[in-house]
């Protein structure tokens, strides 16, 4: 194993790199999670995360990875038997899909070639033809991670909408969230499911749901069975900053401090950021004659970038000799994109030189690599950045002021 200096490069799609002030904010003794102490803490943080999930509605929070927030979304609403409508965007829809059918609901699983997001007038007509109304919901992935493919969720609930369908509406933001714009109330969704280890920069171990007025009805006739993930047991606690069971006390702790620093930008420069970002990351791609695997720009995902690999290459050992020689982690391609892709995270705790050090990795592993690609790419990304920075500081109080 060579000696690495310097910091590893976590440039996965997820964990993602937790800042020191967070890392700091939880480095505390652990304290009575059925005191009046943590009761402040609980109360502060369910009431914190609504502002990211822009939801007035209560977010449960749970001590698990983010399928855990899938089951729970999964088995507060639904009863063994029900119809639910699914589209194929990648492998992590793929597994909410197995989730679903493992609990015993009937998946309308509409199929998808993994480059592009769920289509909205699809959507509609399988909503449309449905007499019975006997689809109970609709599941969506947001952000299909394995693929770097965004669906448009507000058009989505459009074309429910067009089709006047009862249905409950869920969606899974677990790789948006806290990156990409995402409006729970306003577009009308009724689960929301996110973790804390991507958009949100905490270490794994949290994960949420947003729930609305109509899911919580649902939840009162819904038969599946549940206890860990029971939604009653949950918000009754938590009306005075209680747990059911042990909560990830520390975890809080830096939620509370990512809540704080996610404010102090301001989400809307959050997601303007990562837009940059991925811009930026896109261009070099091209630049380099490669392929960015997403093929719609409507649907390009703001938080990672999956890059398709020449014929005959492959991406884990482009991956591999990028870990060794420059100590950065890049993502795998999943499931049948196992080899065909490589994924760049941009998301969470980043900035321009990150991104700057990121692609300059990238570009010297095609070089060692062998992979046929064009230089230039580092260039494009640069040229990238510099401009949109110029945009953002023409509109800035300090350029204001100078023109005053
Ligand atoms: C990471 C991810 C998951 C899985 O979350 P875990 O925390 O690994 O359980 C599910 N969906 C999406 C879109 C993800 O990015």
């Amino acid at each position: 194993m060579p000696t690495h200096t310097g910091h590893h490069f976590l440039q996965i799609p997820g964990p993602t790199n937790v800042p020191d002030r967070v890392l700091r904010a939880m480095d505390r003794p652990v304290i009575d999670h059925r005191g009046q102490e943590f009761a402040q803490l609980g109360a502060e943080v369910l009431e914190g995360v609504k502002s990211i999930f822009k939801t007035k509605g209560p977010v449960v929070m749970y001590p698990a990875s983010g399928s855990g927030a899938w089951e729970a979304a999964i088995v507060n609403t639904l009863s063994p038997g029900d119809r639910v409508l699914m589209f194929e965007t990648g492998h992590f829809s793929n597994l909410w899909r197995d989730i679903a059918v493992r609990h015993g609901l009937v998946v309308d699983y509409v199929p998808g070639d993994w480059r592009r997001g769920v289509q909205p007038e699809d959507a509609e007509h399988r909503l449309k033809e449905d007499k019975q109304r006997a689809i109970k919901a609709v599941m969506v992935v947001h952000n299909e991670t394995s693929t770097g493919v965004a669906s448009r969720i507000a058009e989505i609930r459009k074309a429910m909408d067009r089709a006047q369908h009862p249905s409950l509406l869920m969606v899974d933001t677990i790789s948006s969230l806290g990156s990409m714009d995402y409006r729970h109330d306003e577009w009308g969704v009724d689960v929301t499911v996110g973790g804390s280890q991507k958009g949100l920069m905490l270490p794994p171990g949290l994960s949420f749901n947003a729930i609305s007025e109509k899911a919580l009805a649902a939840n009162k006739s819904a038969k599946m069975g549940r206890y860990y993930w029971d939604w009653q047991e949950m918000l009754k606690p938590n009306r005075s900053g209680f747990f059911p069971y042990t909560p990830a006390t520390n975890l809080l702790w830096g939620l509370r401090e990512a809540l704080a620093m996610l404010h102090e930008e301001g989400l809307d420069n959050v997601f303007q950021r990562h837009n940059r970002h991925a811009t930026a990351t896109r261009a070099a791609v091209e630049a380099w004659g490669l392929e960015v695997w997403c093929e719609e720009p409507k649907e390009y995902s703001s938080s990672l970038t999956a890059v398709a690999m020449p014929l005959g290459h492959d991406a884990d050992k482009l991956r591999e000799i990028i870990l060794e020689a420059f100590d950065m982690s890049l993502g795998t391609g999943l499931a049948k994109l196992g080899g065909k892709v490589f994924r760049i995270g941009h998301l969470g705790h980043f900035n321009d030189l990150m991104l700057a050090g990121t692609l300059s990795g990238v570009e010297m592993g095609l070089k060692l690599a062998k992979v046929p690609h064009k230089a230039g790419g580092i260039n494009a990304a640069l040229e990238r950045l510099a401009a949109s920075r110029q945009q953002i500081a023409n509109h800035s109080p300090l350029a204001e002021a100078a023109l005053r």
